[in-house]
């Protein structure tokens, strides 16, 4: 796959590629990432991207020709399908968005700055806009980078063990279940015998269950189309709920 970032501050964005996963899925070519400035498409010597918002008002606007440019520079690289803005006023990102973008062939992600793009931009070049939370940054590199970083997770040989992504919160629609490490008993707290029994079925049908049990108590609204399985493990918890336990009964 390949995903050019499109960005005034380059160096904030090529730190971040070369460490952990992500590092190594490019170093093994699974992911090839460019990275642009758009500040070498400017036209005057000052290497102008950004002008006065049209109207009046707070902040400076990135101008069209710089971006527009700097997108057309891809062509041979990137097919310039998707064109996708950072921005909050984009569509909030999920898992679902992460596994359809992490089946395309490429994408080009376009950070803004300032007050953001002329709107002419958003409105002609770009196919997409993303927005990853209810919160203004100042750019769009670190959005970008969020964006980067969990589609290439998805991608076949970035993680070594699939089974890990497949527990991972949001993978099956809902919150993903506790782990432990050792020791067996930290300062008088013990891991469940459960998963130390080495009964596989019953490691699976712990996980859902205390997947279930987060999910149900912080993102109920992720509980949508349960299986069989899942309704009958949400019933018990709800048993459970209504007989707590009584530690000091004899
Ligand atoms: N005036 C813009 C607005 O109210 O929508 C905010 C501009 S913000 C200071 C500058 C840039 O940071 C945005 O254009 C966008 O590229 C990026 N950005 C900020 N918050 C973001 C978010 N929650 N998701 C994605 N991109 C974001």
């Amino acid at each position: 796959m390949r995903i050019d970032i499109l960005t005034l501050f380059p160096e904030l964005v090529e730190g971040a590629l070369t460490a952990g996963l992500l590092g190594k899925a490019i170093e093994k070519g699974i992911l090839d990432v460019g990275v642009t400035n758009i500040r070498d498409f400017a036209h005057d010597r000052h290497r102008t991207v950004d002008d006065e918002p049209y109207g009046g008002g707070a902040g400076m606007v990135m101008q069209c020709a710089p971006i527009y440019e700097a997108v057309e520079s891809l062509r041979g690289r990137n097919s310039l399908e998707r064109v996708i803005l950072l921005s909050p006023r984009g569509r909030r990102l999920d898992q679902p968005m992460v596994r359809a973008l992490a089946g395309r062939p490429d994408m080009v992600l376009l950070c803004a700055r300032y007050e953001g793009v002329d709107e002419r931009v958003s409105s002609d070049l770009v196919t997409d806009e993303i927005s990853i939370g209810d919160y203004v940054l100042s750019g769009g590199e670190l959005p970008a980078l969020v964006v980067v970083e969990a589609v290439s997770r998805m991608l076949p040989g970035v993680i070594g063990d699939w089974e890990s992504v497949e527990t991972d919160s949001f993978f099956s629609g809902m919150l993903g279940p506790p782990q432990y490490t050792r020791p067996p008993v930290f300062r008088g707290m013990e891991v469940p015998a459960v998963l130390r029994e080495g009964n596989h079925a019953a490691i699976a049908r712990w996980r859902r269950k205390e997947a279930l049990r987060v999910t149900r108590a912080r993102r109920p609204d992720l509980l949508v189309n349960m299986t069989e399985e899942d309704k009958k493990l949400l019933a018990e918890l709800a048993l459970e709920a209504r007989t707590p336990e009584r530690e000091n009964e004899p």
